[in-house]
């Protein structure tokens, strides 16, 4: 099973997925463009989240860091007056310098996150898209910045303009990428933001004709004209997507084959049956672990 992932909506998912799939069964190819160097250490915030979800370490309260962490060295570098974008647990932080040993010593980000998530005993293949440096930039009215410094930073508040994915053009697609999808007949793309973690690896050099020939079932983050959480709604309308399931299955057009929308979803249902894309309705909110998995059985259902 290979599933395409960002760190909050599609680990919902795969919480239920491996309720019902044995880990060692699961690849998880995840968004990269949300990384950035922080205390000279690289965090990958939804590589880590996906790890920590199959290490059963995860924070489920906030869906990224570890579950019960402190913030000693976060608290000790402010007082120093080394103010961090991300407020880093000690053992987060402890798995962002592990990765980071690995590759200062030459590995591949793909080697370093397979090493990391080996070390911290999760069992799913996890994948980061491309191992070149990509980052989403936000385009706003108080200027360009990363992702993290807009969403984090800055508490999603300026006006969004654009959204670009700097350093793309380098991208390929990885080894353990090809092979992994070469293996699999289904793509799972699960309720992430389409602009900021599917749109970026779905613009991995490549990628989409990589997955084209595949049976594609993605699931909406959308319900009605609101994302389930999170700024995916002031992204699409800045560029230039609606705000609705519609807006999504336009963005996954050519790809999809089962677009999966929320039951309370009318307006969501009504509009994707005219697109060339089977919908099924469910109940896509997953507030437990038990929501999780009907959506993950549903899904699987639509699985060739
Ligand atoms: P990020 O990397 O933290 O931005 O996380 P993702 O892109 O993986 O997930 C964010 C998206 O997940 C948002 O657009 C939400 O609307 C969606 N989302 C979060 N929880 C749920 C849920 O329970 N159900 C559905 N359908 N979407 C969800």
């Amino acid at each position: 099973m290979l599933v395409l992932s960002g760190g909050t909506g599609t680990p919902k998912l795969l919480g239920g997925l491996r309720q019902l799939v044995p880990d060692e069964d699961i690849t998880v190819v995840v968004n990269t463009a949300e990384d950035l160097w922080v205390s000279g250490n690289l965090v990958c915030p939804d590589i880590d989240t996906v790890t920590y979800l199959f290490a059963g370490l995860l924070d489920m309260d906030k869906w990224w860091g570890v579950a019960h962490d402190t913030y000693r060295t976060h608290e000790a570098l402010a007082s120093a007056g080394q103010s961090e974008v991300l407020r880093l647990g000690d053992k987060d932080r402890a798995t962002h310098i592990l990765r980071s040993e690995c590759i200062r010593q030459g590995a591949s980000l793909t080697e370093a996150v397979g090493r990391t998530a080996r070390m911290l005993g999760a069992g799913a293949n996890i994948l980061p898209m491309c191992d070149e440096s990509v980052s989403s930039m936000i385009s706003t009215d108080s200027g360009t910045m990363h992702f993290q410094d807009f969403w984090v930073g800055q508490r999603g508040r300026p006006e969004v303009l654009g959204v670009e994915y700097q350093g793309m053009e380098n991208s390929r697609i990885t080894d353990a990428v090809r092979k992994a999808v070469e293996q699999e007949d289904n793509i799972i793309i699960g309720p992430s933001n389409p602009i900021t973690s599917i749109g970026p690896i779905l613009a991995v050099n490549g990628m989409r004709k990589l997955i084209q020939s595949k049976h594609v079932v993605a699931v909406s983050p959308i319900i009605g004209c609101e994302p389930v959480s999170g700024p995916a709604g002031k992204l699409m309308r800045a560029c230039g997507c609606e705000v609705l399931s519609r807006g999504v299955a336009r963005f996954y057009e050519g790809l999809v084959d089962v677009f999966v929308v929320d039951e309370r979803d009318g307006l969501g249902l009504r509009d994707v049956e005219g697109m060339d894309v089977a919908v099924v309705s469910a109940d896509t909110i997953m507030t437990s672990a038990e929501k999780s998995k009907a959506l993950a059985k549903v899904v699987i259902g639509q699985l060739v």
